[in-house]
């Protein structure tokens, strides 16, 4: 007499990453694993084999996925595993103290129609939490398919699961397909596209997932069907049967989750409000605009100390350098060179500081993560993903780190859009160039000038994306799928951590680069062919600016010296402030004796008002500095990409900074 009956039953787990399926997994089979890849790809294959009740059972566990698209290798090999013979029962992993993320997953597996059990993991957790879910009434909302409760790390549950898969294989049941209706509008193009279908591939069944996917663009259905079939499906209708999918699911939540956490009520609470379709957007330009006040405002107040101790360190070593007698150019060197430049930038900590403690406090709470979903409508009529304002977000901070979160999006082309549009956001180097030459030139307005700068920036940048879109006739369609932490307060030790990086990087940036710069901008001012000269027109600094003067003269910013300060904003922005402070020989820039004696200056040269605004204008659009470019780069691969994004650059700040010059000079 044979022990074991049939032939093995072979099951595979499925679910989202990190919902415990290995644990479950290895709970079950023992040690008993056998690790491969999937045939042609990299991802692992996992397979096990256990026996219950003389049956005989082969286990594979597939890859951890949010959701059953083609758009990455593990969804690929995991859909083409369960759509294929080699899986007789599916078991869907489901977290059950996080079922709103994971039953997106299991909607997907009922609607492919497959035998499936799903195990109800961690529910330890959810008892521990004092969480209650009405086992009876979910079945009945996922179609009828098997629940069964457990926990993989308790090992609770797991004979009832597998007899579930026993009896499950045994009665050979098939979900029903339509647990969720979705729209009439998408219900009836459902309706028309299995109709087709039936005619043109009898023998597929599971036509209404196919339908689904058609109507969703699914890259490896459409190559399957015929050009007649896919032209059905005229427009993606991918994120309205995203959305309805998630209406259903927060129907079960609210049908079936009992005494939720208090921390994930308050979430939802706020996130009404945050997240809401119509007050999302205001919210968030508010939070914004509250930033920037508390950089510019605040920031100004405080950096009264800075310039005072700035203005104190001049003078004593001046006085050092008398009393040891020091050559006149080493005084000149240090005092108008190094301590005119780096002392200057030092002054604009109180702003950084306070721009990043915002942007920390901003993260640490779990808003940023909203700020994606807020704008994702908005983004994709532009042709981007929600999740490509998040780098974009950060490039308020500073491009570099905001490039390299370009990687975040899937396809290279859209990776591309998104860093040529990056530095175009007013990141906290052009601070110091706002707080000058807002603060000299517009008094009381000041800030609200600053703030137009952030948000002509982010308009360009927009502006920028869409007409590559329309150029390059790709949208990014991916839809939004990331996870929304809980909002909590901020934790003091991470943001501490958060804006001492951003402070140390700044203090750096003033130690090298901006010391290097001073250096050499005083070296080009103070020398000329004939040597060291007394007269600043005879510099190399003013050659050099002279030439270009005619090319800037149409944006209002044809005076060498402004010339000079831009060039060497090369290196850094921060930089054209201390080679403002170098070029008039102004020693404590951020003063106010320092505005006055600059204003006066520059009044002297005809440079007012709207020549400012030119100036902060062209600061904000013009060739990001060397860090970004180098990141940029390093992040495309490619010098020619590189290339064209400097010169598109240059180009639209002058144009941006020639019109609103010519415009201005009307009135
Ligand atoms: P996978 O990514 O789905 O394979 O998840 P893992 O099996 O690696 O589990 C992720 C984490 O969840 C691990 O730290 C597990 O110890 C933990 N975990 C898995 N199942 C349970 C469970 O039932 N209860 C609790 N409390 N933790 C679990
Ligand atoms: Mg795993």
């Amino acid at each position: 007499m044979a022990k074991v009956q049939d032939a093995p039953i072979r099951v595979g787990f499925i679910g989202n990453p990190n919902c415990g399926k290995t644990t479950l997994f290895n709970a079950i089979t023992g040690a008993k694993l056998k690790v491969a890849n999937w045939p042609g790809v990299t991802v692992e294959k996992v397979e096990g084999s256990t026996v219950y009740h003389d049956q005989e059972m082969k286990l594979i566990d597939l890859p951890g996925i949010y959701s059953l698209t083609s758009y990455t290798m593990e969804e690929i090999v995991s859909r083409n595993c369960i759509l294929s013979d080699e899986v007789d029962v599916v078991v869907n992993v489901v977290d059950a103290s996080c079922m709103e993320r994971n039953l997106y997953l299991t909607m997907q597996l009922v609607e492919l129609g497959k035998p499936i059990v799903v195990a109800l993991n961690m529910m330890d957790v959810v008892e521990e939490r004092g969480m209650e879910i009405d086992l009876h009434r979910l079945p009945e909302m996922l179609g009828d398919v098997p629940v069964v409760p457990v926990s993989a790390r308790k090992r609770t549950g797991l004979d009832t699961l597998m007899h579930a898969v026993v009896h499950h294989f045994r009665e050979r049941e098939e979900q029903r397909e339509n647990v969720i209706s979705y729209s009439d509008d998408i219900e009836q193009q459902i309706a028309e596209m299995e109709t087709a279908l039936t005619a043109e591939h009898p023998d597929w069944g599971r036509t209404r997932w196919y339908a689904i996917k058609l109507l969703e663009h699914d890259g490896e259905v459409l190559k399957q069907v015929s050009p007649s079939i896919a032209g059905l499906a005229t427009e993606s209708l991918e994120k309205e049967i995203i959305q309805e999918k998630y209406a259903y699911i927060e129907e079960v939540i609210q049908d079936t989750l009992l005494n939720r956490e208090e921390k994930a009520m308050r979430t939802e609470r706020i996130d009404r409000w945050l997240t809401h379709r119509i007050w999302g957007l205001p919210i968030f330009l508010g939070i914004m605009l509250l930033v920037f006040a508390l950089t510019f405002l605040v920031g100004d107040f405080l950096k009264g100390y800075f310039e005072q101790a700035v203005e104190a360190l001049s003078g004593w070593v001046t006085d050092g350098l008398l009393y040891i007698h020091a050559a006149d150019w080493i005084i000149s060197l240090v005092a108008d060179g190094i301590i005119a430049g780096v002392g200057g930038i030092l002054t604009f900590l109180p702003n950084i500081f306070i721009l990043f403690l915002a942007l920390a406090v901003l993260e640490d709470s779990g808003y940023m993560a909203r700020v994606a979903y807020v704008m994702d409508g908005i983004m994709s009529r532009l042709g981007m993903s929600g999740k490509a304002f998040l780098p974009m977000i950060l490039g308020f901070g500073c491009s570099v780190p905001a490039i390299m979160a370009t990687r975040a999006l899937e396809r290279e082309k859209d990776r591309r859009k998104l860093m040529m549009v990056i530095p175009f956001m007013s990141c906290s180097a052009r601070v110091p160039v706002y707080v000058l030459f807002a603060g000299i030139f517009f008094g009381r307005y000041a800030f609200l000038v600053s703030f137009s700068m952030y948000v002509l920036g982010l308009a360009i940048a927009i502006l920028v994306a869409k007409i590559v879109t329309v150029i390059q006739k790709s949208s990014d369609n991916t839809p939004l799928l990331i996870e929304l932490p809980e909002y909590k307060s901020p934790n003091a030790r991470t943001i501490a951590i958060y804006v001492w990086e951003k402070i140390k990087d700044y203090l750096t940036k003033a130690g090298t680069v901006i010391f290097v710069a001073s250096i050499i901008l005083w070296f080009i001012l103070n020398f000329g062919i004939s040597g060291k000269v007394d007269d600043v027109s005879l510099s190399f600094g003013s050659m050099i600016g002279k030439w270009l003067v005619p090319v800037m003269a149409p944006a209002g910013l044809g005076m060498w010296q402004v010339v000079v300060a831009l060039i060497s904003g090369l290196s850094a922005k921060e930089v054209v402030v201390s080679s403002f402070a170098v070029l008039y020989g102004v020693s404590n820039i951020n003063s106010d004796a320092g505005m006055t004696q600059l204003s006066q200056m520059l009044a002297a040269q005809n440079f007012g008002m709207l020549n400012a605004y030119c100036l902060m204008l062209f600061v904000l659009l013009y060739t990001p500095c060397i860090a970004t470019i180098a990141t940029i780069r390093s992040e495309s691969h490619s010098w020619k990409f590189t290339g064209k994004v400097l010169l598109l650059q240059l180009l639209i700040a002058w144009l941006a900074a020639t019109i609103v010059f010519q415009i201005g000079s009307l009135f």
